[in-house]
């Protein structure tokens, strides 16, 4: 549906002070069209069910790419666009995943295929060998013995705790606590309680290991069948190790059934896989882009205000709450501005940026191209509420998003702080390198523990209320951040 952009007279005023007084009856439209027309779980499932998981450059990531952009064309928002840059990977996706223990005894094999990794092209049957803590000196024995192998190259897993702690919720008295030390080390504390996985403890009399690199170059040249690898997880929830090697077959898995095969083969009995995965693998390098589109405001030559969120994932679930959640609230964001018609003074771009597991690729390649703007806002911290707005350690813009807190109090929602922790490894520490750019805390429920890069972000991890809630939160801080004529002074 495409709607004509209200730009008449902005209903509400700016005191006599230069203080901008938010317009109640726009604040309450705001709120009314987030929870009565919500699309932003909808957004979600496609994202994740159908688009999942959006490995940058791959052919699932272009199609969500193009899914936004249609979105936002529908919303009517202007110069929709994809924003390509440059990447060194091919589009890359597995098509299909067999792993199969035949001997002693038979079990399928939990796992995926490491990103970028080449397939078996055919079924295949290989022998399970060891090669985890190989040493140098341990390269001569070895060589010409494990040709045709599934060669294991981790250490496996011991001591596993399957039930994690409940969900973490950012109370006043924590987010008090994180602002007092400014520091959200507590996250940190809460992943470690939980140490699913203690790796079995290297042999203190071997020599020192390979690197992973040489390693996998040795496994290349005595021409190895494929590599397994277990990279962390419990109870049925595991993370993807990378391809070290693009020539060699690399399958991630589960740390138990990992576990198992390595054990059975250590036992000395001779361990039987069988192995077919094949992938689509493009020629060339794939063309990623970030997708932007542009609410216009009455004032279009001001500096803009920028919203946006990853919109690749890691490969191993459908990036749930890494990132899908972010891009539907900042998507439901801008589709409640466009339909509430709510009035904006400075013009809003959404950005859905690409490439940012990577390092943040898609935000550097726009970065370095921007139009200036007066303030940026990144969302990719998880489907919890969000309770906080970092400033990325601008103290100037405290009292002006303190001001605004208080403004929306009325609607009662669940942001009440403001920190300048900015530790933020993400597209918002891009950002605050040129402007004004500022991240939120959000309540980590199973995030750090559990969902964050894991086979289980998945679309049930998301909690509907957190993102209907976030996405009518950041359409209110757009809404103050368009039309407060206030400036962030960008000194910090
Ligand atoms: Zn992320």
């Amino acid at each position: 549906m495409k709607v004509a952009f209200f730009v008449g007279l902005l209903a509400s005023a700016t005191s006599a002070a230069g203080q901008f007084t938010p317009d109640p009856t726009v604040l309450r439209s705001i709120q009314a069209e987030g929870m009565e027309r919500s699309g932003v779980m909808e957004i979600a499932r496609m994202l994740t069910d159908v688009y999942g998981p959006r490995l940058t450059g791959s052919p699932l990531n272009e199609a969500a790419g193009r899914y936004a952009m249609g979105l936002l064309s529908d919303w009517g928002l202007e110069n929709v666009r994809a924003e390509p840059f440059q990447f060194d990977r091919p589009a890359w996706m597995n098509e299909r995943y067999y792993v199969q223990v035949r001997e002693p005894a038979p079990f399928p094999v939990l796992g995926m295929a490491s990103p970028w990794s080449p397939g078996t092209d055919s079924l295949i049957t290989a022998e399970a060998a060891l090669a985890h803590g190989v040493t140098a000196a341990d390269t001569i024995d070895l060589k010409g013995r494990l040709r045709g192998k599934a060669v294991l190259i981790t250490a496996p897993f011991e001591g596993h705790q399957l039930h994690p702690p409940p969900s973490v919720v950012l109370t006043p008295d924590l987010l008090d606590e994180m602002k007092e030390r400014n520091s959200n080390a507590y996250v940190l504390r809460t992943g470690l309680l939980v140490e699913p996985n203690v790796r079995r403890a290297p042999d203190p009399d071997a020599g020192r290991p390979l690197g992973s690199r040489v390693l996998a170059d040795f496994l290349e040249r005595e021409r190895v069948a494929a590599v397994l690898g277990s990279y962390g997880g419990s109870g049925g929830n595991f993370s993807v190790g990378a391809t070290v090697n693009p020539n060699l077959v690399t399958i991630s898995v589960a740390p138990e059934h990992y576990s198992r095969i390595y054990r059975t083969v250590e036992s000395g009995l001779r361990t039987e896989v069988e192995i077919d995965i094949r992938n689509s693998i493009s020629a060339g390098p794939a063309r990623p882009f970030n997708v932007l589109g542009d609410l216009p405001g009455i004032a279009a030559a001001e500096p803009l205000v920028l919203i946006g969120a990853h919109i690749d994932s890691d490969p191993a679930g459908t990036g749930a709450t890494d990132n899908a959640a972010g891009v539907a609230v900042m998507l439901e964001a801008v589709r409640i501005l466009a339909e509430a018609r709510v009035p904006l003074r400075r013009p809003v771009r959404i950005g859905l940026w690409n490439g940012e597991e990577h390092g943040m690729l898609g935000s550097l390649a726009h970065a370095e191209q921007s139009a200036p703007y007066h303030a940026a806002f990144n969302l990719d911290t998880g489907g919890g509420l969000i309770r906080a707005i970092d400033t990325n350690k601008l103290h100037a813009a405290e009292p002006i998003l303190e001001r605004w807190i208080g403004a929306l109090a009325h609607l009662e929602l669940p942001l009440t702080h403001v920190l300048s922790i900015g530790s933020n490894p993400s597209d918002d520490s891009i950002f605050a390198r040129t402007g004004p750019s500022f991240y939120f805390h959000q309540d980590p429920l199973d995030y750090y523990r559990g969902t964050h890069h894991t086979s289980q972000d998945l679309y049930d991890r998301l909690v509907p209320e957190n993102l209907r809630t976030n996405a009518i939160i950041v359409a209110a801080l757009v809404y103050l951040a368009a039309n407060d004529p206030v400036a962030f002074t960008p000194a910090r």
